[in-house]
């Protein structure tokens, strides 16, 4: 392990309450988690763990949404951060001959596949949304649906962006229309100013050499699923992809996720979760009030693992420095 101190920051894809796999509609756009989320974010300051919220149109342009940001700016100044979070189907403008029920194509969920105007359009609309309703001009961007594209670099940097989350490591979403992120690991990178550090996600092995492999060569993962024998081999030596977030990870693997890539050198870490996660019944990972308090259980224990026995510090994504 580097002797250096190992951060992490917390982002919260911060959003309305749409149906997973039931479809992208722009009357989709209830929030009715802002007393949840205040309360669990509030334990995490307490910790002395800073937040940053990615916000959609939906969450910001609600009720709920600018009760929370309201709280936290009064309360918590320089704890929080308003990050940017896309979601093309709920953030103006939007074109006149839609209708407010029309389904948005898969295709154009992906805010990066959306024309080089519009993207820019619907980005810059929803940066001047959380810079009126926070008080803060955003610097940090979030695609929905990990969703950035050939245009999104120039875009962000037109709009004085200086750091991108969107980044999802060994993962490929080519076969529904997104980007293919299969060739990238956890490598934190800079290019015109902008920095790009991934969403935290380590391919484990019982066997650490095999762990170190898929590391130096990201692509392997996504091959090696396609072809029975090499998917039988990764089998017998356990490789898995897991993310580092509560939702579907319980505590011990997250903690395995940082050792492993602390073991690797990685010093920069993305924890993240969806906010809807935070009040039973609102996405798949916290059906039931023992799902919440387990998912609530496993964040702050491994905050409190993260600082303490990684001496890592928790900090706001803007302040990561690479
Ligand atoms: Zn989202």
């Amino acid at each position: 392990m580097s002797s250096a101190c190992p951060s992490l920051a917390i982002v919260i894809h911060t959003e309305e309450e749409f149906a997973w796999n039931g479809g992208f509609y722009r009357s989709n756009n209830q929030v009715t988690h802002g007393k949840e989320l205040t309360a669990l974010c509030e334990r995490f300051i307490a910790m002395d763990a800073p937040v940053t919220f990615a916000l959609d149109y939906a969450f910001v342009d609600s009720e709920e949404g600018k009760k929370v940001i309201e709280h936290f700016n009064a309360n918590h100044q320089g704890k929080v951060e308003f990050a940017t979070h896309l979601h093309p189907w709920v953030s103006p403008p939007f074109d006149e001959d839609e209708s407010e029920k029309e389904e948005v194509s898969n295709f154009e969920s992906y805010p990066g596949n959306l024309s080089k105007e519009l993207e820019y359009q619907k980005l810059s609309a929803l940066t001047d949304k959380i810079t009126h309703v926070s008080g803060q001009k955003p610097t940090t961007y979030l695609a929905g649906r990990y969703g950035i594209g050939k245009n999104t670099h120039e875009t962000l940097l037109g709009l004085g962006y200086r750091l991108d989350v969107s980044i999802s490591p060994f993962t490929n979403f080519s076969h529904q229309q997104g980007p293919d992120f299969s060739h990238c690991n956890n490598d934190v990178s800079t290019t015109d100013g902008l920095c790009y550090i991934p969403h935290t996600t380590a391919v484990l092995s019982r066997i650490p050499l095999v762990a170190n492999l898929f590391n130096n060569n990201p692509h392997w993962f996504e091959k090696g699923l396609q072809s029975p024998l090499t998917r039988l081999l990764m089998k017998v030596a356990r490789v898995k992809k897991q993310r580092l977030s509560p939702e579907g990870f319980a505590l011990n693997d997250m903690k395995r996720v940082i050792r492993n890539q602390l073991k690797l050198g990685q010093q920069s870490f993305v924890f993240s979760f969806h906010s809807p996660s935070v009040k039973v019944g609102l996405t798949p990972y916290t059906q039931t009030a023992e799902a919440l308090s387990q998912f609530e259980h496993d964040t702050l224990a491994l905050l409190s693992w993260f600082k303490e026995e990684c001496q890592g510090k928790i900090i706001l994504a803007k302040d990561i420095r690479v």
